[in-house]
């Protein structure tokens, strides 16, 4: 059986990376971060930027692909976008365009022997899109980066081992804190990011169904705190199954998330 694991590099608003690593296959899924904070996040894994199989791209926002103008310049990489993503990310970075492989939002694609399956979601940004990859055991699943949690995405994501989940803001902090009035109704709004309560409404579904790793991900800084969105999670999670929920750091992870090797979750009853 293959040694698969995750690990965050950067989340939340100010820039995300996660890096799932399965057997000898190394993927990104976004590149927020600088190419100088990847490439030392990397080698801490023993990894180097050019071992990478490819990089998946979930959108075009400034904190998904901030390191893509530097990493373009020197590292060749295949990237992968959804049709409209590339599209708005070659008019940031035109350098972009030869290392880019568009697919259409939804489809399934495999690289180096993972296989990727995309789905779209509601967010302010063209043809935006979360991720299941299927590698060796269980399935893992990446949804950030969402205004609600639509229930198709929810069913995609009911069997996975290992899910990234989005718990971006508490409400009350999001309501009385220092946001413009437009930038609030934006986050909190159904094409903006996903509340601390409605991720803990769908780990809750997902626990239910045998996943046993969460992680809470793209915390706001402004709007949440690590504290609150573990506390939103566990209280709806308690006693509906096994399952250890890590909060993403902003900076990089202390250790990575390693993921099951069993195929398949059981059903808790
Ligand atoms: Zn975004
Ligand atoms: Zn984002």
């Amino acid at each position: 059986m293959k040694e698969c694991y995750y690990y965050s590099i950067g989340s939340g608003s100010s820039g995300n990376c996660g890096l799932y690593v399965c057997g000898n296959t190394a993927v990104l899924i976004d590149l927020g971060v600088s190419v100088r904070r990847l490439t030392a996040a990397l080698r801490r894994r023993g990894l180097e930027i050019d071992s990478l199989a490819g990089v998946l791209i979930t959108h075009e926002h400034q904190d998904h692909i901030k390191g893509l103008a530097t990493y373009v310049k020197k590292h060749r990489a295949p990237l992968y976008a959804s049709r409209g993503a590339a599209e708005a990310i070659v008019r940031k970075v035109p350098a972009a365009a030869e290392l880019l492989h568009p697919f259409w939002g939804g489809e399934t694609f495999t690289l180096g022997g993972l296989q990727i399956e995309s789905f779209l979601t509601p967010h302010d940004s063209p043809e935006s899109v979360g991720y299941l990859i299927r590698g060796g055991g269980e399935v893992f699943g990446y949804a950030t980066d969402l205004g609600f949690m639509p229930a198709a995405i929810r069913s995609r994501l009911i069997g996975c081992g290992t899910v990234v989940l989005e718990s971006n803001h508490d409400l009350t902090m999001l309501e009385t804190g220092p946001y413009p009035y437009i930038l609030k109704q934006r986050v909190g709004g159904p094409r903006g990011h996903l509340s601390n309560v409605d991720c803990a409404a769908c780990a809750a579904a997902l626990v239910r169904s045998g996943t046993k790793t969460l992680i809470l991900a793209h915390l706001s800084e402004e709007n949440n705190t690590p504290a609150l969105a573990r506390q939103e999670t566990e209280r709806a999670i308690a006693g509906l199954g096994r399952c250890k929920v890590f909060v993403a750091p902003k900076d990089e992870m202390d250790e990575p998330v390693w993921l099951s090797e069993e195929g398949q979750c059981s059903l808790f009853a």
